[in-house]
């Protein structure tokens, strides 16, 4: 095992359960697809995916719902939703669907795994592309999303990481997140997406910046209709580099919604693969923990070709143009190849529109979040000792850790992958 080698979170299960995602019905496997055909996993460390428990879910889920989700074995196509269904925002976009536990359970644990991979410093990079639900809320699914698996990764990263910063690419305002951590300071939550009226969720304007404790630990980056690789690239990087440094995070989680490229049904921004990677690039820069996640991409063929081109990115393998020839080659036509291509549309970001913005922010930075140096010397002093605190717990929490997963077990090459060019090696967390 080398340690060095980013994570790819996968199961059979994992792939199965997440091609059941009623607004994304077969992607997940699409996406593993193309990784495979690429020969990417023999670069990554193939780490496999264990469901969560309904503990693990509980750190961010409350009771209620998720007992609601239990009550879901088998729905009929023809399930009308009950007043108690919707209380939980189960119907119109996150429609029942069959032994939904069992669904949540496996799709949480993807990046539950992914954050134990980081936690342990199997790797400083993992990667779960089945993950990435930034809308679902404690006590209610929405916008696609019944399971938050953000949150409770971030919840597990933050046993050791004191400071995560989330970063949301998606098109859409990662409202679910920020919720859950509008009054926390130890949590920054930044999402670039559009905003437009009537567009969903309908949150994310640039004015709200947490509250509480938390105000000025969520920046919102909102961009009009068509914004385009040059202003998504010139924003990231002014803001990005400022939040990291004024923040000074010890881990960074990066939901990477693919359906920010051009030519998504539910998007209307004409982004192509080179900003995302250009974006995740700048975080790999930072060498902290960081965890990458899918999310929406509703064009799945493009979604498949932003997240291959991402994980050729952390495993420092530059990818042909062409995609090699696999089960899903037909739906890559007519070109068959890695492009996505911008659309013509224009842009609707006027230069002067983006620095308000960034200006907007890097005041918001400086007025709540300063790097401890700037910090008057009392206050400083308080910081050294609640750092000195969290340090202590997590030396526990890391005996803790190494006493359920000391050993790392390995699968055996085994004959499923016989038709595969290359056998890899799968790891797997013991309890
Ligand atoms: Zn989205």
């Amino acid at each position: 095992m080398n340690k060095a080698k980013p994570c790819y979170i996968w199961d059979e299960k994992l792939i199965e359960e997440s091609d059941r995602l009623p607004a994304v019905i077969g992607r997940a496997s699409m996406v593993h697809n193309i990784i495979e055909a690429f020969n990417l996993m023999g670069k990554l460390t193939v780490v496999r995916s264990t469901p969560a428990t309904y503990e693990d879910m509980r750190e961010f889920h409350s009771d209620s719902y998720l007992n609601q989700l239990k009550k879901y074995f088998e729905v009929d196509e023809d399930y009308m939703s009950t007043a108690r269904d919707e209380e939980f925002g189960i119907g119109y976009d996150c429609p029942p669907v069959s032994n939904m536990f069992d669904l949540v359970s496996c799709v949480a644990g993807g990046s539950v795994t992914a954050a134990r991979c980081l936690l342990l410093g199997v790797s400083n990079i993992a990667l779960n592309w089945c993950g990435g639900w930034h809308h679902a809320h404690r006590a209610k699914a929405e916008g696609f999303c019944y399971v938050n698996d953000i949150v409770i990764a971030i919840e597990k990263l933050r046993k050791k990481f004191p400071k995560v910063l989330y970063i949301d690419l998606d098109v859409h305002h990662g409202n679910g997140v920020e919720e859950a951590y509008s009054s926390n300071k130890s949590v920054f939550t930044l999402s670039f997406h559009k905003y437009e009226p009537g567009f969903f969720p309908g949150s994310g304007d640039i004015d709200n910046i947490g509250s509480q404790d938390g105000t000025g630990y969520a920046c919102n980056f909102p961009l009009h209709a068509s914004y385009t690789d040059d202003t998504m690239e010139y924003a990231f990087e002014k803001v990005f580099n400022a939040i990291y440094n004024n923040f000074e995070p010890d881990a960074i989680v990066t939901q990477c919604g693919a359906d920010a490229l051009a030519r998504d049904p539910n998007g209307g921004a004409t982004l192509t693969t080179r900003s995302y990677c250009t974006c995740v690039q700048h975080v790999l820069d930072k060498r902290k923990p960081t965890l990458l996640l899918g999310g929406g991409g509703y064009n799945h063929a493009n979604a498949a070709r932003l997240w291959a081109s991402l994980t050729a990115l952390v495993a420092g393998v530059q990818l042909d143009d062409q995609i090699p020839e696999h089960s899903d080659w037909p739906q890559y036509g007519p070109g068959y190849t890695m492009t996505v291509e911008p659309t013509l549309a224009r842009d609707c970001n006027k230069k002067t529109y983006i620095e308000d913005c960034i200006k907007k922010i890097l005041d918001n930075l400086n007025k709540y979040v300063k790097p401890i140096s700037e910090e008057p010397v009392t206050k400083r002093m308080k910081t050294e000792g609640e750092d000195m605190i969290s340090k202590t717990s997590y030396r526990n929490n890391k005996l803790d850790f190494r006493k359920k997963d000391s050993m790392f077990a390995t699968e055996e090459k085994n004959d499923t992958a016989k038709n595969k060019s290359e056998v890899n090696d799968v790891y797997e967390f013991i309890d």
